[in-house]
């Protein structure tokens, strides 16, 4: 092994508690994220901290674990606070929680969103909620009708700052940091870092703890070639067969996030006839080292990682790199790709990315240099004739060895069969095991979502409306939304994403027949008539992530995902 890279840190020495670390070895987890490294500890001592991360580095566990780290699980009172941009991420949030509590027996956690039902929310709180993951619109309802409390509060986290800001929701951060106790630990993660948010942390937080995760080096990646494939979770097994159909694959190390994963992977593969094995940090490593060499010497053709244990792996064989998961940081991507174009040779790193996904790739062409071209399914045609051609290069291969005996036979089987040549090839074709997939019906994967000019969106039947007003004249999500249902006579639920921008704002609606057009254009928000009118999405822009009105989710927003057991 070649690389030298510092031992990585381990969870368990991050000064987790037993059940955090038997709940993150259930998941799955292996290592710490970067950004977890480094921001776990910091929260445990008791520092404020300003993270700079993206969604995908495991922000929400770095958060999430040293909060559950430090709870009082026998107080029912809110001890955490948890602000999201969106309903969905706020799920999401409070789900990421519930995973990690899953031994820490009688927690509880709720999330509260705007665009559905009150009574709910009160009965849930008066049960108390001992962590709040809330829209910062919907949490200041609450606060200003005293159904949360916060004099217990001892975190807050503000997720994806820079988007809350962009929402328009200084004003309920505000709010919210005038509500909570002076001794409460606060944390800010952002993507970006706009003066905005760097003010937030400047007023509110004390000598914050910074993290920014640094982009890796580019050295020695010009023998590799990187491709993006976009796939949907539920297709990637599906495009990944289809990948060792249509590449020159002869070893791929494939990666995944969790060893869980890399170990359901491996079988499946096997499963489907591939020569493939799990190499994670589970194996011993005498068991490691046997993976290792079966590949090198040509008895393993698919190896599925995790980038613990495939660090400095050093394969001469391995043509093929691929991300089924996306990696947490560039710096582990740059790892990752590293090994293939091994000695010299050409080598090809393939990354799937669900569409969400995309806008994370630019990160990636930063640390390696290069661009990262985006590539097309391959269509049942190519996997056809994908399958031929390596049929004609062995066919081409044995031409070499066959020798003056095999023409005998063929000829002495042509005189006992009565075939011409091109019916004893078929002939032959028929029984050839390996020649068997070249009549299996192969189908087009499904099209990735339609990038052109979607006003309207298939998945939630959303379209977009364009509202004149936005920043600059003071337009807030709220009085428009009100407009929406009380003039519109759309259900509050049915409101999908809203954007402000400085001149307008866009909003996912269910499209608006022409009576209630007409109806909302007699309406106005802070005495300024209202102008709405359908928004085309412009092509190969995709919808932000929560345009769709979600069901609320019975077991969160009623605080039921755990009961809360009686002491
Ligand atoms: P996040 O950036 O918080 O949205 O997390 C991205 C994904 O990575 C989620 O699916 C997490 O469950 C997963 N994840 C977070 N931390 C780890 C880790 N240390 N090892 C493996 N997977 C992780």
């Amino acid at each position: 092994m070649s690389d030298t890279s510092p031992a990585a840190p381990q969870f368990a020495d991050l000064g987790l508690p037993a059940p955090l670390l038997e709940a993150l070895n259930s998941l799955g987890y292996e290592t710490p994220s970067p950004i977890q490294a480094e921001a776990i500890p910091t929260l445990l001592s008791g520092k404020d901290l300003l993270g700079l991360a993206q969604t995908g580095t495991g922000k929400t566990a770095a958060f999430a674990l040293p909060v559950l780290a430090g709870m009082d699980i026998s107080l029912r009172a809110t001890q955490a606070l948890i602000l999201t941009p969106t309903r969905e991420l706020a799920l999401q949030v409070a789900e990421a929680f519930q995973r990690y509590a899953q031994n820490m027996r009688g927690f509880s956690v709720l999330a509260l969103y705007g665009g559905s039902a009150f009574a709910p929310q009160f009965k849930a709180l008066e049960r108390g909620a001992q962590v709040v993951v809330a829209t910062p619109g919907r949490l200041t309802d609450h606060l200003r009708r005293g159904s949360l409390k916060l004099q217990d509060l001892r975190y807050l986290v503000l997720d994806e700052a820079d988007e809350m800001l962009k929402m328009g929701f200084a004003d309920d951060l505000e709010a919210v940091f005038e509500e909570v106790p002076e001794q409460t630990q606060k944390a800010l993660f952002s993507a970006t870092m706009p003066p905005g948010v760097r003010n937030v942390a400047r007023n509110h937080m004390k000598e914050p703890a910074e993290i920014r995760l640094h982009s890796g080096s580019s050295s020695s990646l010009e023998t590799i070639t990187q491709k993006v494939w976009e796939v949907s979770n539920h297709h990637k097994l599906d495009a990944m067969t289809r990948l060792l159909e249509v590449e020159p694959v002869e070893a791929m190390i494939v990666f995944v996030r969790t060893k869980t994963a890399s170990l359901e992977l491996s079988e499946r593969l096997e499963a489907r006839g591939f020569a493939a094995a799990a190499l994670n940090g589970d194996l011993s490593q005498q068991l490691r080292e046997q993976v290792v060499d079966r590949l090198k010497r040509g008895l393993l053709d698919i190896v599925v990682a995790t980038d613990v244990a495939a660090r400095g792996l050093d394969v001469e064989r391995i043509t093929h790199v691929l991300n089924y998961d996306l990696p947490h940081d560039s710096e582990s991507y740059v790892h990752r790709i590293g090994r293939t174009g091994r000695a010299g040779r050409q080598g090809t790193a393939i990354l799937f990315a669900t569409p969400r996904e995309r806008r994370l790739l630019h990160v990636l062409e930063r640390a390696t240099g290069q661009k990262i071209e985006p590539q097309a399914l391959p269509t049942a045609d190519a996997v056809r004739s994908g399958r031929l051609n390596k049929l004609a290069g062995r066919l081409n291969d044995a031409r070499e060895q066959s020798t003056a005996l095999h023409q005998q036979l063929v000829s002495d089987l042509q005189e006992l069969t009565s075939l011409d040549a091109t019916e004893l090839a078929a002939a032959l074709l028929s029984i050839l095991p390996s020649a068997k997939t070249l009549l299996e019906p192969v189908s087009d994967l499904p099209a990735q979502p339609p990038r052109k000019d979607r006003q309207f969106d298939r998945d939630s039947g959303l379209t977009r409306y364009k509202v004149q007003g936005g920043r600059k004249s003071g337009l807030m999500p709220k009085p428009l939304v009100d407009v929406l249902v009380k003039v519109g006579g759309i259900q509050r639920q049915q409101i999908g994403h809203i954007k402000l921008f400085n001149e307008h704002t866009g909003v996912f609606l269910p499209q608006l027949d022409q009576q209630a057009l007409n109806r909302l254009a007699g309406a106005e928000i802070n005495g300024i008539a209202l102008q709405i009118k359908a928004w085309p999405l412009p092509e190969g822009e995709l919808p932000p992530r929560d345009h769709a009105p979600r069901k609320p989710r019975r077991d969160f927003a009623k605080g039921k995902g755990k009961p809360p057991r009686k002491a």
